[in-house]
């Protein structure tokens, strides 16, 4: 026998079963996004290498560790996307959305890519909900951002949510506060980690976000970022706080929330579930300001998110499937007039299904109590169809040109 062939590593099929989770996630982004402004944006899976290398920062492990790059057939270096802000933003420059009402506001779905160890909650393709908003420095748009996500968690009735919030301050503020950290960095060295210590010029804030013992000691006297904001950023920051306490959205400021991504200034936040174990991390983002002219467009403030689908979904739990309104049951004689009946109640809006496996009549019982339809449909050679409510056993007979109208009626009741 030939080998089994498995989906790549760090992969996954999101079979049935997991479908009413994702999409009711999807759904409930796409509604709330949707009724906000935000209009959906798809970009493609791949992009030229030099965006991400450009857009995320050559000193992140993004770009460094993570990427699927490749050569194409006619030598162009392309990496399946493993972020979603960067392609947004060369769409929004490459299509002169500059020139539209600005903000303009953005939201999109679909597959990222990784290559990191996989592990609960980890994957090397994972799908993301994501939400932009370009051409606007107000405090407002930060906020607004902030509270969709925040709404979004709880109109899925996900508990147990934290929100971490922090300001990087502007590129300079965070130029100058970079130098004193590494000044201090530098004067405890040898106390620090050795990953630490390499990356200590090209990304010192990472010394964050380390696990090891002697550098957490080490940070916990660093001077804090959010300590030396100039008061431009400080007054942004402190007017998004107060739009976030008068809608409620509580956070825990956070002065070494470092996100993985070089670009962000000013704002950054991140939820995270207690329900989820090491990869907690439900979606996150801040402001980018400098990103749009990095990347050789005009100057523009934006800012945004990115949520991950499989998170949202191992925080949220199973869901239940869809329910089927009717599951025809027949004899061998009605089998065709099954299929058309099935059709005639679909056409009506009506999720309906019936045995495509020849099965035995009490085989059919058994299918139709495990689809858990609303009704069993019976039709017996040219009988009229007999409707039976699986809940209340009550059965009646109803003229199968009537049937659809009828069961409508009843549903709708
Ligand atoms: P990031 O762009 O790293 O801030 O990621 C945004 C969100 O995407 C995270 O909060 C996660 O929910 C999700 N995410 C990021 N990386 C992965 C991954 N490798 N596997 C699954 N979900 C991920």
């Amino acid at each position: 026998m030939a080998e089994k062939l498995k989906a790549p590593r760090g992969t996954f099929d999101a079979l049935p079963e997991s479908q009413p989770a994702r999409q009711r996630i999807e759904g409930q982004a796409r509604k709330m996004l949707e009724a906000s402004g935000y209009g959906r944006i798809e970009t493609p899976a791949f992009e030229d290498t030099e965006l991400f290398a450009r857009g995320v920062g050559g000193s992140t492990d993004i770009v460094q560790k993570q990427m699927f790059s490749f050569t194409d057939q006619g030598g162009r270096e392309l990496t399946l996307r493993p972020e979603g802000t960067a392609p947004v933003c060369r769409a929004y420059i490459e299509h002169g959305m500059h020139k539209l009402p600005q903000p303009v506001k953005l939201w999109y779905a679909g597959p990222y890519f990784r290559h990191e160890r996989p592990q609960a909650g980890r994957f090397r393709q994972f799908n993301q909900i994501g939400a932009e908003v370009m051409g606007s420095d107000s405090p407002l748009v930060d906020a607004e951002l902030i509270v969709l996500l925040h709404d979004l968690f709880t109109d899925l009735g996900i508990e147990g949510t934290r929100l971490r919030l922090g300001s990087l301050g502007t590129a300079e503020t965070r130029r100058a506060y970079l130098e004193e950290l590494t000044t201090y960095l530098r004067s405890r060295e040898s106390e620090l980690s050795k990953e630490v210590v390499a990356r200590l010029d090209s990304n010192p804030l990472r010394a964050f976000d380390s696990d090891d013992e002697g550098t957490q000691t080490v940070m916990a006297d660093a001077p804090k970022l959010m300590d030396r904001l100039d008061s431009a950023d400080a007054d942004h920051f402190a007017h998004v706080r107060s739009l976030l306490d008068e809608q409620g959205v509580s956070y825990d400021l956070d002065p070494t929330l470092v996100r993985g991504l070089d670009y962000y200034t000013r704002t950054v936040f991140e939820f995270e579930s207690s329900k989820l174990g090491a990869q907690a991390a439900l979606g996150g983002g801040g402001r980018y300001d400098g990103l749009m002219s990095q990347l050789g467009g005009p100057d523009t403030p934006a800012a945004g998110w990115g949520a991950g689908i499989e998170r949202i979904a191992l925080a949220l739990g199973e869901q239940e499937p869809p329910r089927l309104d009717a599951f025809i049951v027949a004899d061998d004689a009605a089998r065709d007039r099954a299929l058309a009946l099935a059709f005639d109640l679909r056409r009506h809006g009506l999720a309906a299904d019936l045995d495509l496996a020849e099965r035995s009549a009490k085989g059919q019982m058994k299918q139709a109590d495990r689809s858990g339809a609303r009704y069993a449909v019976f039709l017996e050679g040219e009988g009229e169809p007999q409707l039976r409510a699986m809940e209340s056993g009550e059965q009646r007979q109803v003229a199968a040109a009537e049937l659809a109208t009828h069961m409508r009626k009843a549903i709708n009741s």
